[in-house]
């Protein structure tokens, strides 16, 4: 009998499990042994992540564990392997990949047949000072955790405060980039602070302000241009101020400097204004586009370096049409199905297939059930039906019914009572403390 192929992917996100789940299907007389690392034991739905951090569904359930997910078992059949770890360098040569375990820090290599990197992205600060000191971005699960701190925070501490210009600037909430992270996490703080302001009497709900900071003219770039205008023109109703076609120069202590030289006061900026493809894949001396995205081949392989294959968010797939795929989770998903379809091939000595996707339509919740959809041919739907379809769509992509049976009980609860206004107390600490910033800034 032969030896299984080893496959090794990196990246326990949308992309990579994906394709661990497609190969985990092998077909009668095929064997590989499959095993994927993943600097955190769970995959995280990022779409509702606005949400999570607003506290209208519970953190852990948008955290699918990935031993459950890959159905761990040893790696026969059915199953994979999974390692919990960081992949900290690639032995092309060798065919070796060096996992360091975040909790032992012990380094162990692992050897690969076939390697797939789904390393997904990382902020990006756009080179603009203090994003990284005073900025909370909104990525990961622990980042949902210090927005909804820091804004809690701000809000105990107003409730206190006599000085007007330091209540004045503790009360405004600045999302720094109007595309669809900055657009719904706007919607759902401004829901959020209209829902627990009545448990602040000292506090006025006028003068309690979200404001949305957007470099180009208009919100949801990605959409065509009447989908912005409607998300403007809803948050605007209700009193968000949008700040639109002008660009962030520095982020202090204080807030935030427009390269006009006009500030916004505010203790409490979140930076949702741009990603960059993981930085690793520069590192490992592997050909990388000018943003960093490692460069592929229509069916995933990475060019020039055999063996080796780069999906999701950390890779720039050439479209048929021209130009790259863009980083969404849609995306990522289907290339790791093909991807598992194409290592398969490879394996059998068939031809690979190129990616062709056409995007099913892209939508944004905005909070206070509303949201905006696109449909086929560019229509646009809007309200609380588009609302309803942005909750059905993304229940069901949640993974497994677990999940989805958790998060529709946290939306049936969450339209029953009021928000938490607990502030977890250990989950912002460091340098770029709300504390931190708050006492630097006196
Ligand atoms: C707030 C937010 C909302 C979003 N909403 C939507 C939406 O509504 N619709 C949509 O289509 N897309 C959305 N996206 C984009 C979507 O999340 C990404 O396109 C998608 O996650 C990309 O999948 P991926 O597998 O490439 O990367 P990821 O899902 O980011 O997964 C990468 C994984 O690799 C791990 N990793 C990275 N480096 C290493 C390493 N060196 N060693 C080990 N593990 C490593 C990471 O920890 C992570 O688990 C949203 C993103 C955000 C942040």
């Amino acid at each position: 009998m032969s030896v299984p192929a080893r496959i090794v992917i990196v990246g326990g996100g949308f992309a990579g499990v994906a394709a661990a789940r497609a190969l985990r299907s092998l077909r009668k007389g095929e064997r590989a042994e499959i095993t994927l690392v993943s600097r955190q034991n769970f995959m995280l739905f990022t779409p509702m992540l606005p949400e999570a951090a607003v506290g209208s569904i519970e953190l852990q359930h948008i955290m699918q564990p990935l031993r459950a997910e890959l159905r761990v078992n040893g790696g026969t059949r059915r199953g994979s392997h999974f390692e919990l770890g960081d992949a900290i360098g690639v032995d092309l040569e060798r065919r070796t990949v060096s996992v360091r375990h975040p909790l032992t820090h012990d380094v162990r290599l692992i050897e690969y047949d076939e390697l797939v990197l789904a390393l997904g992205a990382t902020d990006s600060t756009m080179g603009v000072p203090g994003v990284e000191r005073f900025t909370v971005p909104l990525k990961t699960i622990g980042d949902a955790e210090i927005v909804r701190s820091r804004v809690i925070g701000a809000l105990e501490v107003t409730a206190k405060t006599n000085d007007l210009l330091e209540r004045d600037r503790l009360s405004r909430f600045v999302v720094v980039g109007g595309n669809f992270t900055g657009v719904e996490l706007a919607g759902e703080l401004q829901a959020f602070l209209h829902s627990i302001l009545r448990y602040y009497p000292g506090i006025d709900p006028a003068s309690v302000e979200v404001v949305v900071v957007e470099s180009s003219d208009r919100l949801l770039g990605h959409l065509p241009e009447k989908f912005g205008k409607y998300a403007a023109s809803v948050l605007r109703k209700r009193g968000t101020r949008l700040v639109l076609g002008r660009e962030v120069n520095a982020v202090d202590p204080h807030g935030v400097e427009l390269k006009d030289g006009e500030r916004i006061e505010s203790a409490t900026v979140i930076w949702a204004a741009g990603v960059a493809p993981s930085p690793l894949a520069k590192q490992l001396g592997i050909k990388t586009n000018e943003h960093g995205a490692i460069e592929t081949g229509g069916d995933f392989a990475v060019a020039g370096t055999p063996h080796v294959w780069a999906v999701g968010d950390c890779a720039a797939v050439p479209r048929p049409q021209g130009g790259t795929y863009a980083p969404l989770a849609q995306n990522a998903i289907r290339e790791g199905k093909l991807l598992a379809a194409n290592i398969r091939a490879r394996l059998g000595g068939k031809p690979t297939k190129n990616f062709r996707y056409s995007e099913l339509g892209q939508m944004a919740s905005l909070g206070h059930r509303n949201a905006v959809v696109e449909l086929p041919g560019g229509r646009m739907l809007t309200g609380a039906l588009a609302w309803f379809a942005w909750r059905t769509y993304y229940l069901g992509r949640l993974p497994g019914w677990n999940r989805r049976t958790r998060v529709a009980l946290d939306w049936t609860l969450a339209l029953a009572f009021p928000p938490e206004t607990a502030r977890l107390p250990l989950v912002d600490k460091g340098e770029s403390s709300f504390e931190d910033i708050h006492a630097s800034s006196r």
